[in-house]
């Protein structure tokens, strides 16, 4: 036997006898058990928090309590039986069945206290009260009165009591904050006022009408407080109910004392239920509430780590992109100088397929850049009053010589009338070459593609249809997300990267459109349809007499109008040597080095009247060179700047440093000639 059970033990037995003697202060006479009777829930209490083990306890101190009542042995046998079989039961249910948290938070543990209080004592009141009359210690005439008073007194009791004993001997010490203790105070001085008004001021004996008086302050409680404050509330009320009761003062001051103490028990155990009730409630929710806090904080962490991975993974693919592009330009200029210098009839398939290809890699580039700007919202559209027909002229020829290498047949149907748009015209492009690509790709060799435009009221249809392998109808949705595929493409071809559906989806929303699919299944073909709306404005422009609508590839170059000193710089020795050779075939004079402070030397030395300046240099960044040469050699000087990034604000930035022209890698010779001419024009 431990000493801590021993001292628990000593400590039941104490407070329960002293409990009994408190209830027997209120004992009227042999038809009446006493009206209040808390050594139940000192027992309940003790034997819930500290262990069944206890019950021996329960039993000595009943039995020393009925030692000094004079009972008759069956009637102490009884009543010691009752009394401690009533409180195993109790505690037996609080745990089993209610599973009781002691910090009574749960509207679960309202009830459950509640519905113990009210059944269990009918043990020890009918165990008591039929052993009392079977030791001739009641007569029998009394016996139903008795054991009513005895099971009400004792579970109105335990209703009030109970609670107040788990609660405050489970977590007997608070710490509270300033504000908190001043509203407590506030709130139980407000109590203690409405208790003195209903139950010892004049005006109690007027009418019930002051109870309604405890009704706010012990809301106010059982809200803001918890189950701690109500708890200790309800014991207050109680306390000053019955002591008014017993002194004839109060509302219900109005009979004998046994009445008034019968009528303000009923009193207090109907608000004490009612006012723990709204209190565990409470409780309840706001531990849901903060339980859900932690469950929306647990998933916006997550949410932000699948985000940020996400961004991660997109500016790995831009980067990528970036990177690859560089190794891709040199390739583009020996094409384009092969191509000058003369293809053999023999190669000249080969040499097309290649050519082909690297365009191929290079529009994948592109969709894969664009489609991480989108993401990052960084697209920026140049939109200006464009021409529809303009825009499917230049789409339709992009794509052509891809057609014909797949034998398709390409149709074309336009309006007679010239149709405006306001947007970005080579963004608008994008969206048909995207859609004829795909037409052609997923359509076996020799089929047919329509492009067919419709004028609409205030918008344009444009629907471009395939005999091709056709799409299921549950991928209609899911392919214009990113990275989504179906199978089935034609082996010749291969697959793309799955961008290309998304990017033209985005790209006519960015437009005030939208594009949709249509495919009555596998084998039979497919309708994508793109819908724009047309410029308020522009409609009635007259159709552009001419468009010029350059070929990709140009016609091997003239001579350049005006010879230059041209300096390359680029640490990229293949793309600096095959720029080289193309300039050199124009008719310029060219020098190459591979880095910034080379760069800032041979200017120094030379004075060449044309820089090609990479940004990314492996020791000075492209700006800082030309921010140096800028301010060495003046204005006269052509600088250029070649970047493997071609947003508007690369080329703001490019301009701001001192550039005259800023150019996007791989950069066609056409364009490089351009922008040596023109500024040499000025
Ligand atoms: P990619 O063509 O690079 O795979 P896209 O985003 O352009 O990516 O297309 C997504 C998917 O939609 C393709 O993989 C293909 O399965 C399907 N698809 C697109 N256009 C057609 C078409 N005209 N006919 C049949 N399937 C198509």
């Amino acid at each position: 036997m431990s000493l801590q059970y021993i001292w628990r033990f000593v400590v039941v037995v104490g407070a329960y006898f002293f409990a009994a003697r408190i209830g027997l202060f209120f004992h009227y006479g042999p038809e009446f058990s006493t009206l209040i009777w808390p050594p139940t829930s000192v027992a309940v209490a003790a034997l819930f928090l500290w262990g069944y083990e206890l019950w021996p306890a329960v039993m000595c101190a009943s039995l020393l309590v009925c030692s000094f009542l004079e009972l008759s042995a069956i009637g102490t046998v009884g009543s010691v039986l009752g009394a401690t079989v009533e409180v195993f039961v109790g505690v037996y249910v609080l745990r089993r069945v209610v599973v009781l948290d002691p910090m009574l938070g749960r509207l679960r543990d309202a009830i459950g206290l509640i519905a113990t209080s009210v059944s269990i004592t009918i043990i020890g009141a009918s165990v008591a009260t039929l052993a009392l009359g079977l030791g001739g210690d009641i007569s029998a005439a009394v016996r139903g009165p008795l054991w009513f008073s005895w099971w009400l007194s004792d579970s109105l009791t335990m209703l009030v009591s109970t609670p107040f004993l788990i609660r405050w001997m489970w977590k007997p010490f608070f710490v509270r904050t300033v504000r908190e203790f001043v509203e407590g105070s506030a709130a139980f001085g407000l109590l203690v006022v409405a208790n003195v008004l209903v139950f010892w001021s004049s005006l109690a004996h007027a009418s019930i009408l002051p109870l309604a008086y405890l009704f706010a302050p012990l809301l106010w409680v059982a809200i803001r407080l918890g189950p701690r404050g109500i708890t200790l509330a309800n014991a207050l009320t109680a306390a000053f109910a019955l002591s008014s009761a017993y002194f004839g003062h109060g509302v219900f001051a109005h009979g004998t004392t046994i009445e008034n103490l019968f009528l303000t028990q009923g009193f207090v155990g109907i608000i004490a239920s009612v006012f723990f009730i709204v209190a565990s409630s409470v409780e309840e929710l706001r531990e849901t509430e903060a339980v859900l806090e932690g469950h929306i904080g647990k998933l916006e962490g997550m949410v932000e780590r699948v985000s940020s991975e996400d961004k991660a993974k997109t500016e790995f693919i831009a980067v990528l992109a970036h990177e690859l592009r560089n190794p891709l330009a040199p390739i583009v200029s020996a094409i384009e100088l092969v191509r000058i210098n003369g293809v053999r009839p023999e190669n000249a398939k080969l040499f097309e397929t290649i050519e082909i290809q690297t365009r191929t890699i290079g529009r994948l580039l592109d969709d894969l850049l664009d489609i991480s700007r989108i993401s990052h919202e960084k697209l920026i559209l140049q939109k200006e009053p464009v021409e529809l027909q303009s825009i499917i002229t230049r789409a339709v020829e992009t794509v052509d010589r891809f057609m014909q290498n797949r034998q398709h047949s390409l149709s074309v149907v336009l309006p007679e009338q010239s149709l405006w748009l306001y947007g970005d015209s080579v963004r608008l492009t994008q969206i048909f070459i995207n859609l004829l690509y795909n037409a052609g790709k997923y359509t076996k060799s020799g089929g047919r593609v329509t492009l067919t435009a419709q004028w609409q009221h205030n918008s344009v249809r444009i629907s471009i249809t395939d005999t091709g392998i056709g799409i299921d109808s549950r991928l209609f949705k899911k392919i214009f997300e990113p990275f989504v595929q179906g199978d089935g493409a034609p082996s010749e071809v291969g697959t793309g990267l799955g961008v290309g559906l998304a990017l033209s989806k985005r790209l006519a929303e960015l437009h005030g459109g939208t594009i949709s699919v249509a495919s009555e299944g596998p084998g039979k073909g497919s309708v994508f349809t793109v819908t724009l709306p047309l410029s308020r404005f522009e409609q009635t422009r007259p159709l552009p007499q001419k468009r010029e609508v350059g070929a990709r590839m140009p016609a091997p170059l003239p001579r350049s109008a005006r010879q230059l000193r041209v300096l390359i710089v680029d640490d990229n020795e293949y793309a600096a040597d095959a720029l080289r050779q193309l300039l050199e075939h124009i008719g310029h004079t060219v020098a190459v080095v591979h880095r910034g402070i080379d760069a800032i030397a041979y200017v120094a030395a030379h004075s060449p009247e044309a820089v090609l300046l990479d940004i990314g240099l492996p020791d000075i960044s492209g700006y800082e060179v030309a921010k140096q040469l800028r301010a060495a050699q003046g204005p006269t000087l052509v600088l250029i700047a070649l970047s493997g990034y071609g947003q508007r604000e690369d080329k703001q930035k490019a301009l701001a440093v001192g550039f005259t022209h800023h150019l996007t890698k791989p950069a066609r010779i056409a364009d490089i000639e351009k922008a040596l001419q023109t500024y040499v024009k000025k």
